[in-house]
């Protein structure tokens, strides 16, 4: 089996859960993502990002209502490890920062926390809220933050209920042409799992 089908198979096979306190499913917060980023012309890469930003959602069994229990799941950083194991840079890193891009939004942003689910803010919290003025500045130093700030705003759109969006399928020429050759395919959940605090 292709790495993209079994991508695509753990959407399939998991994706239909809801996506934290949103009205949308797991999947269908994946395509939005992914068509928002298509739409405003972002390269494969970052439309490959925001299809998988969420995957470490899909590789564990927290309950849909984790952030209720308290629970930081460091979701961007099961993410960041499963994918990295087949992908390079310009997909891992704005998939680890979109939760600083969050943070960072928050505090540079005036308007940014005011359009914020109410799921993303009870998260927010979890996730050490924004950030100082200090933690900002760095943030925006590091490489692909702006990436992850684009990511993060198509993240935010990208819980509409019931629009019609490009299936999984339209994405499979992209996802293919960004797998690094040579990565190895094993132990992914395992990898995942250390994550964990
Ligand atoms: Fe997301």
């Amino acid at each position: 089996m292709s790495i993209a089908d079994e991508i695509f198979n753990i959407f399939r096979s998991r994706g239909d859960a809801a996506y934290f306190g949103e009205p949308v499913s797991q999947v269908e917060h994946a395509l939005q993502a992914a068509f928002q980023a298509e739409r405003e012309g972002a390269d494969d890469s970052l439309i490959v990002a925001a299809l998988l930003h969420d995957v470490g959602h899909l590789l564990h069994d927290l309950p849909e209502n984790i952030a209720d229990q308290g629970v930081d799941a460091h979701h961007e950083e099961v993410s960041e490890a499963w994918l990295s194991q087949h992908f390079g840079p310009g997909i891992t890193e704005p998939v680890k920062l979109h939760v600083a891009a969050k943070r960072y939004l928050c505090a540079v942003d005036p308007d940014y926390l005011s359009q914020l689910s109410p799921a993303s803010l009870q998260s927010l919290e979890l996730q050490g809220g924004a950030f100082s003025h200090k933690e900002a500045a760095e943030f925006a130093r590091l490489s692909h933050s702006r990436e992850a700030v684009q990511l993060r705003r198509w993240d935010d759109q990208a819980k509409v209920f019931g629009i019609e969006v490009p299936p999984l399928e339209h994405y499979r020429a992209r996802l293919e042409a960004a797998l690094v050759p040579g990565k190895t395919y094993g132990s992914l959940i395992k990898k995942a799992s250390s994550c964990y605090p």
